[in-house]
């Protein structure tokens, strides 16, 4: 039985401030330990969000790392920094990456690899574009995404990964996938995994669904067999992130 993952992606978005105003709203109301709970924020809210957790049973993520260890990158953040921030997850190929800052595939596995040898969980997004789906050629698409990333990851590590399947068009735009469609490509995206590696490690791998994910649509999407959890990005940064972090309630 795979554990719910429920995920803020809070972007660009957070002072130091607003986080710690956002972090006495949201922790009182969303702190549970029926599914897992995590808040990914911005490089520089970390230690605040961190902080604001203690004691909690959420935990924090960063939005972004870079796959070297250290050295000459300015504006970069390593691994062993997260790590030592007290950051547990960090979200990888979110398509405003790949877009707006031309994050390739091979950029994302050399990510998971890093991530992964540091003791952080990625969670590794992929989606279509609203061309492609109307082309038909989504599933491919997908499928060629899911390899790239974990290309050269072993099964045991591949399992312990978190996939975020996020239709482009879906982001942002207040326009949800169906359930239908949602668990349509996640389940896809397990049997991709069961090819590239074995059942056992399909079985393990949380997959979740993000794209306009909010409380009056996340209880449907919730309950698909395939679907294990939300990234969330508007909602995250209200009080209704609380509403579908209980969707079972
Ligand atoms: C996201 O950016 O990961 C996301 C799913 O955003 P939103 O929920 O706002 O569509």
């Amino acid at each position: 039985m795979r554990k719910k993952i429920i995920a803020g992606n809070w972007k660009m978005n957070m002072t130091i401030t607003e986080a710690k105003a956002l972090c006495d709203t949201l922790i009182p109301i969303s702190n549970t330990d029926e599914v897992d709970v995590v808040f990914c924020v911005p490089s520089i809210d970390i230690s605040t969000v961190v902080e604001k957790v203690k004691g909690t049973d959420i935990s924090v993520g960063a939005e972004n790392l870079y796959f070297e260890d250290k050295g000459a990158y300015t504006g970069e953040i390593s691994a062993d920094m997260l790590v030592d921030a007290g950051v547990k997850y960090v979200i990888m190929g979110h398509s405003e990456r790949r877009g707006y800052f031309h994050e390739t595939d091979a950029d994302i596995n050399k990510k998971a690899k890093k991530a992964l040898e540091k003791g952080l969980t990625p969670i590794i997004c992929c989606g279509e574009s609203l061309e492609q789906r109307e082309m038909g050629i989504y599933f491919e698409w997908i499928a060629m995404q899911i390899k790239a990333a974990f290309q050269g990851i072993s099964a045991a590590d591949a399992a312990k990964c978190v996939i975020a399947y996020e239709p482009i068009w879906a982001i942002g735009t207040g326009k949800t996938a169906t359930a239908e469609q949602a668990e349509e490509v996640c389940g896809y995206i397990r049997k991709v995994i069961e090819e590239v590696y074995n059942k056992e490690t399909a079985e393990k791998i949380r997959i979740q669904y993000g794209g306009s994910m909010n409380s009056g649509n996340c209880k449907e999407l919730l309950s698909k067999p395939n679907i294990d959890g939300g990234l969330i990005g508007g909602a995250s940064l209200k009080e209704e992130f609380a509403k579908i972090v209980h969707y079972n309630a």
